[in-house]
């Protein structure tokens, strides 16, 4: 029996490890199952243009059938790893959940969103992690500028026009100002409503914002939000959003429709019902050759690992696809030298920067040391993650959407029912 590789997430470690496995793989040198609760790769960095329409969602992502024809896929959660006896804990989203014996496991479950206990944030807060969260805000939003169009109602409709952004991280940045972007394009089509009605905060518990395109660009990045209005309240915290009243804990209060929470991450919670090494972050504890310490035949990458950085002795490679997609070649070589007993190599790479966008036309970018900033950093952001966007299909699917938009405005509709699709036909049998 060829040996069994089981990788656990098949998001950017988990489906290029695969990919790079069946590509590299002998025939029936070694069978390759991927197990992820969804059947596709998100590519995260497109949801907020996904958010603001400029892209279509499922576009950003990628389906794992379909790449990955060499491999099994099992769709449904892991729950529990079991280092000593090789096997993971597998629920399928219905039936009965069985064990899942390996020869090489890649673990690869990613983070979720680093929560507080805030009163009322889990009621009324929504993270900007996956495609869902990303359709569900563009057609919240779209809808709450409906509502506030079509009400008598002061309080409802200044309720409504508030958005309220938590973290001001890339994801949280892109998010607000590609939405803002897209709303205030969408205001054309709103008489009834006035720009400075749109109430748009940023809440960031530190005293800057966007660190990761250093602290020249952030501070650019901070006069550029505020000068389109937004109210980016730097060293604030949010105390509490209960029944959507959100209290700042510089003594603020008022009254959001939509709370988001991008306060950064944390390791996927999967790794801690497991017998792996965890650091005092969560993080498995890996080398620098993706393997898990004092474990043998066990990889892990990506945000739910803790991996030495030999770019800089005695830091940890931060959360983020950069690193993710490069550390997935070493990872799946090594998985091969392990197999073939050859040599594993080391994981180094020094980070070479980021680049955002800040809505249509606008972004912010420091590659290498060089710093960007408005169209140029825009463009350099598209092209940038063009290249990345994984499969050729997605590439050229991403560039007729950018290309329509060229030429059309964006989609302002709200399909806000796609969360209640039965509602209409509830209502139709009710009706007797
Ligand atoms: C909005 C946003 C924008 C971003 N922009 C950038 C950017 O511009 N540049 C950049 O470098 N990085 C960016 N990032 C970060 C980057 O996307 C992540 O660092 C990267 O996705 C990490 O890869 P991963 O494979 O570790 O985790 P993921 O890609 O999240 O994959 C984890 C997979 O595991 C699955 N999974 C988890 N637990 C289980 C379980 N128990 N059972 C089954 N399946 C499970 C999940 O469904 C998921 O598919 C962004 C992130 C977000 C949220």
């Amino acid at each position: 029996m060829s040996p069994r590789i089981l990788i656990l997430g098949g998001g950017y470690v988990g489906m290029y490890t695969a990919l790079r496995l069946q590509r590299k793989l002998r025939r029936g040198e070694a069978r390759v199952t991927v197990i992820d609760a969804d059947s596709y790769m998100t590519y995260q960095p497109f949801l907020p243009e996904a958010a603001a329409g400029n892209l279509e969602p499922r576009h950003v992502v990628v389906p794992l059938r379909r790449v990955l024809n060499r491999c099994t896929l099992l769709s449904g959660w892991a729950t529990a790893i079991d280092v000593a006896g090789r096997t993971v804990d597998f629920s399928p989203h219905r039936g009965e959940s069985r064990k899942i014996e390996y020869d090489v496991l890649i673990v690869a479950p990613g983070s979720v969103s680093r929560t507080l206990p805030i009163p009322g944030l889990a009621e009324c807060g929504i993270g900007f992690k996956t495609v869902e969260e990303a359709i569900h805000l563009r057609n919240h939003v779209l809808a709450q500028l409906e509502l506030a169009a079509s009400t008598t109602d002061r309080a409802i409709r200044r309720e409504a026009l508030t958005f309220v952004f938590v973290g001001a991280g890339f994801a949280g940045v892109e998010a607000l100002a590609e939405l803002e972007d897209m709303a205030h394009d969408a205001l054309r089509y709103y008489p009834e409503l006035k720009a400075d009605e749109l109430r748009w905060y940023l809440v960031e518990a530190t005293d800057r914002i966007l660190p990761e395109v250093g602290p020249e660009m952030g501070r650019w990045t901070l006069e550029q939000l505020r000068a389109r209005g937004i109210d980016v309240r730097l060293g604030t915290k949010l105390e509490s959003a209960k029944d959507g009243h959100i209290v700042l804990d510089d003594g603020t209060e008022f009254d959001a429709a939509t709370l988001v929470w991008t306060a950064g991450v944390k390791p996927h919670p999967i790794v801690r019902h497991s017998d792996l090494p965890i650091d005092a972050k969560g993080r498995v504890k890996a080398t620098s050759r993706l393997t898990v310490e004092g474990v043998d035949g066990v990889f892990a990458a990506g945000d739910c690992a803790a991996v030495p950085d030999l770019t800089h002795p005695g830091e940890y490679t931060a959360p983020n696809a950069q690193h993710a997609v490069r550390q997935t070649k070493v990872l799946a070589d090594n998985v091969l030298a392990h197999l073939r007993g050859g040599k594993m190599g080391d994981y180094r790479h020094a980070y070479a920067g980021s680049v955002a966008s800040l809505g249509l036309h606008k972004g912010v970018a420091q590659i290498y040391g060089r710093r960007l900033r408005g169209p140029l950093a825009w463009f350099v952001h598209r092209t940038y993650h063009l290249s990345r966007v994984p499969t050729v299909n997605r590439k050229v699917r991403v560039l007729i959407d950018w290309t329509l938009a060229l030429f059309f405005r964006r989609e302002i509709v709200a399909l806000g029912a796609l969360s209640e699709p039965r509602r209409e036909f509830e209502l139709a049998t009710r009706d007797k």
